[in-house]
């Protein structure tokens, strides 16, 4: 620390992201990547980028893009806004809409960025607990806020609140903004932004890293009313930044136009992680029900530290939190069958030699 840093730098505690190891034959599954490619129609989408026009600057506004995703999702071109993946679609929301008098709630367990945007932003937060089985009660949510944040499906529980309850949250919360972070959403829950024409204060943040597989390109956007989306702009526009790159909007768009594609891998994580959590619970792990591309898990009898330790030594790699209430418990991204087979023999192999 240094004498010219700002005192709020000072304050900052930063986000440590998963890790990506630079060793190829690794089975990764710490950080709730698609195991399956993006559609081809991306990479032929963006190769048609990569040459003379590149000298020219992106559209601003990605006009384009949020013609694709607005008609995908049914809604108007002025209630979509785009960003760098969603990390910073929610970067914005945090400085836009999520600064308060009142304190922002959130979940006690859910996605550790939260607190790190608060720190950056100056936002008084205050901590919502899970209940006993790690679901989010929105009557834990009546209470005095500035707004309400939170992951659907909840990371890293896994677990989903149902659209009706999140209708209930807005009916219950009409002066407040609630952001749904559906960052896992395509794998089994049914998505908020069918509520956004009837809830001004609604703003659902969605990510192409996940369903879409492109993690690498960097693509999330918001869905909300347009008064929502023109206060993000307004935050977007201070820091002259261009929503995306040239090779990004036209990847992402072509990623819309390739539904049977999208349909077709979402099933197949789907059918993977029933297997998997199936295969552990026969083992004896609590599997919370899952509605991501990972699931949560732990063991009665095996300290999880110590199972992702010895995992990894067999190459697996899975994500452990230190995390008060969830440090017993692995979050372990669903890869292809063959990754998630031999997951399962390395588990097996584990808890019979006791680790
Ligand atoms: N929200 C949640 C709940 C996440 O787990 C992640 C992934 N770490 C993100 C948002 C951000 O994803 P991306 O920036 O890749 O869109």
């Amino acid at each position: 620390m240094s004498q010219f840093w700002s005192p709020l730098v000072r304050t900052l505690t930063p986000y440590v992201p998963g890790e990506q190891p630079k060793l190829s034959n690794l089975i990764k599954l710490n950080t709730n990547e698609n195991p399956y490619g993006p559609s081809p129609k991306v990479l032929q989408a963006m190769q048609g980028e990569l040459g003379d026009t590149l000298r020219l600057y992106p559209d601003p506004n990605g006009d384009h893009l949020k013609a694709a995703i607005a008609a995908y999702h049914g809604v108007d071109k002025s209630q979509v806004f785009l960003g760098n993946g969603s990390d910073e679609v929610l970067a914005h929301a945090f400085a836009a809409l999520l600064k308060h008098d009142a304190p922002l709630l959130f979940p006690d367990i859910s996605y550790s960025f939260y607190p790190v945007y608060c720190g950056l932003y100056g936002i008084d937060y205050r901590l919502v607990p899970l209940t006993a089985d790690f679901a989010i009660n929105i009557d834990d949510y009546d209470q005095p806020c500035g707004a309400i944040i939170f992951p659907n499906p909840n990371a890293p529980t896994a677990k989903l609140l149902s659209v009706e309850a999140v209708e209930t949250l807005l009916q219950r919360h009409p002066q407040q903004v609630v952001l749904v972070d559906e960052a896992y959403i395509d794998f089994g829950g049914v998505s908020a932004i069918a509520l956004v024409n009837r809830y001004p204060n609604l703003l659902v943040v969605q990510t192409l890293s996940k369903s879409r597989s492109l993690a690498g390109l960097r693509v999330g956007f918001a869905i909300g009313h347009a008064d929502l989306i023109e206060a993000l702009e307004r935050v977007k526009n201070s820091f002259n930044s261009y929503p995306l790159d040239k090779a990004a909007l036209a990847g992402a768009a072509a990623s819309f136009a390739d539904e049977a594609y999208f349909q077709q891998t979402c099933r197949a994580i789907i059918a993977t992680r029933e297997h998997l959590s199936q295969a552990m619970e026969q083992m004896g792990f609590e599997v919370l029900p899952s509605a991501a591309n990972f699931i949560f898990a732990r063991h009665p009898d095996y300290d999880a530290a110590q199972l992702a330790a010895a995992l990894r030594e067999r190459s697996i790699i899975v994500r452990h939190f230190k995390q008060n209430r969830i440090d017993q418990f692995l979050r372990i991204s669903i890869g292809t069958d063959k990754e998630c087979a031999a997951l399962i023999e390395a588990l097996h192999a584990l808890l019979s030699l006791s680790v």
